[in-house]
């Protein structure tokens, strides 16, 4: 089966470009890589721009992170308002990433309104 490397969505036989990355397929996927694997999500923001700050911040200090967005609204009025963006970070970098949106709340940098991920 042809994948693609880069979402890693498996596509049907005679497919050879994702549809969604336009990126050529290739026949085997590399085993994923560690830091890929093992991102956790800690956050989650309800604010597009947060969640950018987020993103930005983690980067600054380091920390890889992912954030995977989602409507939960089904109008298409305010959709940044009403999405939800999930922050995912390297597990071996959890602590750090928790500490900084702690600092970057408390500071007013990003708003509370948005939730950690327990366990
Ligand atoms: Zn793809």
């Amino acid at each position: 089966m042809p994948y693609c490397p880069k979402c890693r969505a498996e596509y049907r036989p005679g497919i050879r470009i994702c549809a969604d990355c336009k990126v050529k397929l290739i026949a085997f996927l590399e085993p994923e890589e560690d830091n890929w694997v093992n991102f956790k999500e800690i956050y989650i923001s309800y604010n597009e721009l947060e969640a950018e700050r987020i993103k930005a911040l983690l980067e600054e200090n380091w920390i890889d992170c992912i954030v995977r967005s989602m409507r939960i609204s089904p109008y298409p009025l305010n959709i940044g308002n009403f999405s939800e963006h999930r922050i995912a970070v390297d597990e071996g970098k959890l602590p750090e990433a928790i500490e900084l949106i702690r600092e970057a709340i408390a500071d007013e940098y990003i708003s509370p309104r948005g939730k950690f991920k327990r366990k």
